[in-house]
């Protein structure tokens, strides 16, 4: 299905809803641009689904949720590893396709976003097989025994932003379906590409219609009509911390997993690994151009090593290359979208205003990689030094390649300052100096503390922040409890 509406008078293509297993067009055939961020044009249209595509959805999942939910683990763990496996074989053309929806260079997709999609897959299906319920023997007042068991929930709402598009959508099936439940998900409508092609690879492992269903649109009609359904009992959403408190509004009495926005310090002491801790900080400053919630945006710097660190951070910032997203030494393509720039933009105008030295960047990138991306959102990546604390460019989430650096005097004001935003997501410390590492770890409000690193993923471990930077937590177990009932059975005897 395709028209012919762009500048170029190219063909566009139209994305569709994957309902019980089919593509299809969303009922009140609505849609909605999808753009190229590297080009700034539109290059395919998204559904603008409303309630009724999302009842379509929830109707199919409820048809499906009796038989997958009694389906055998051993045959639930081997759908997703064929889902794992598709994906694996048609990586690269998820690579070139997330990389044009979202504006991301390919070499990052490659080495990190689709192979972790896969990982998603493969984790989830393999972790079922061992897990272990508990029992309680009693014997007073009366002797019985209980025993633990976990049951899938029904079908479960799921909903996706656009900065690691397929990622952060399968690190939520996969887990879902695995434990079994069925799904609707509503990834982002700023990147619907990847989830698109998904359906294809559901298909192609044998997942049976209904289990998961995608239904594309934005959040006001589609978003809110999935969490406001009755018969869905269960939320997971990852976006912005204010759509987070609408939607926990909207359901206050679902089970509901809110992974939200992050503000995250990097703590940076006089004994660290210089060498360490200079090149991750621009990867974690400026990787996926600074679009990922895990990224820092706030680094402080001890007082006696702070004009080396910033000079030098320039110097190896200067480094990072903004360009074309297809090339293989690439490191930093475009931001998602024209508002999105427009909002870093108002960022660093606020920065300012508000007294801040721009040391780097500040303004979008001049284009020489080719004249088709001279409409590209590009931005050049941004340290900015000299402002107070508690300045609005130091307090709010900005979420794009832009840095401020602090010095700071000594452990304790190290810990008030990364602790003085309303996020809690996560954080780093770099010192070699072993047991200041644990006692600043200890102090600093964040859901994941990296020392000396930044990153690091164990998909066993729990994800989730403190503060404004959300509720719950998910991954390996965490993700387990989440999408299941936990019931107890006493049997006396
Ligand atoms: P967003 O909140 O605007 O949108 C996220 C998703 O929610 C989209 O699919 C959107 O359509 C949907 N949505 C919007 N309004 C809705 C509503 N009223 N009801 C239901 N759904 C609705 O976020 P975004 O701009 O797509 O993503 C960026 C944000 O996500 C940043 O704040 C970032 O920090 C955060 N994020 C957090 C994590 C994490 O793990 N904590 C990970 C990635 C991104």
């Amino acid at each position: 299905m395709t028209t012919t509406n762009n500048n170029d008078n190219q063909p566009i293509e139209k994305i569709r809803n994957f309902i019980n297993g089919e593509y299809r067009d969303p009922i009140d055939l609505k849609y909605l641009d999808n753009y190229n961020p590297s080009i700034g044009k539109v290059y395919s249209l998204v559904p603008d689904s409303n309630k009724k595509d999302i009842d379509l959805a929830v109707e199919a999942a409820k048809k499906a949720f009796p038989t997958w939910s009694r389906t055998t683990v051993k045959e639930r763990s081997a759908v997703l590893t064929r889902i794992a496996n598709c994906l694996e074989k048609r990586l690269e053309e998820f690579v070139i396709a997330e990389s044009r929806d979202q504006g991301k260079p390919q070499q990052l997709a490659r080495g990190l976003d689709i192979p972790r999609c896969v990982d998603n897959f493969r984790f989830f299906g393999g972790l079922i097989l061992y897990e272990k319920e508990n029992a309680y023997m009693q014997d007073t007042p009366i002797r019985a025994i209980n025993y633990t068991h976990k049951r899938p929930v029904g079908v479960c709402g799921l909903i996706s932003p656009w900065n690691l598009p397929l990622y952060l959508l399968t690190w939520k099936i996969a887990p879902a379906i695995a434990v079994g439940n069925t799904c609707v998900c509503k990834p982002s409508e700023i990147t619907p590409y990847t989830a698109y092609l998904l359906g294809q690879v559901l298909n192609e492992a044998g997942v049976p219609p209904g289990v998961v269903n995608i239904v594309f649109g934005n959040g006001p009609n589609a978003g809110s009509a999935l969490v406001e359904h009755k018969d869905v009992p269960l939320i997971s959403f990852t976006g912005g911390t204010v759509t987070g408190e609408r939607i926990a509004k909207m359901a206050p009495l679902k089970k509901m997993s809110l992974e939200l926005g992050g503000k995250n310090p990097a703590v940076i002491f006089e004994d660290c690994n210089w060498e360490e801790t200079l090149s991750t900080s621009v990867r974690s400053s400026f990787n996926n151009q600074g679009e990922i919630c895990l990224c820092n945006s706030r680094i402080y710097v001890q007082q006696s090593i702070y004009d080396r660190f910033v000079k030098e951070f320039v110097e190896r910032s200067k480094k990072w290359i903004v360009g074309d997203p297809t090339c293989p030494n690439t490191n930093m393509g475009a931001l998602v979208s024209k508002e999105h720039l427009a909002k870093i933009e108002y960022y660093v105008e606020l920065a300012r205003q508000e007294g801040g030295k721009i040391e780097l960047g500040g303004q979008r990138s001049h284009v020489t990689w080719g004249d088709q991306y001279k409409d590209g959102y590009f931005y050049q990546p941004t340290i900015i030094t000299g402002l107070a604390n508690n300045s609005r460019v130091i307090m709010e989430e900005i979420f794009g390649p832009v840095v401020t650096i602090t010095p700071f005097k000594d452990e304790a004001e190290a810990v008030e300052l990364a602790n003085s935003v309303q996020y809690g997501l996560s954080s780093s410390v770099w010192t070699q100096d072993i047991t200041r590492a644990h006692r600043i770890a200890e102090q600093i409000q964040s859901g994941i503390v990296w020392i000396n690193c930044w990153m690091i993923r164990d998909l066993r471990t729990p994800f989730g922040g403190q503060k404004q930077s959300g509720i719950g937590r998910e991954g390996g177990e965490y993700s387990i409890d989440f999408y299941t009932e936990i019931k107890n059975n006493t049997i006396r005897f």
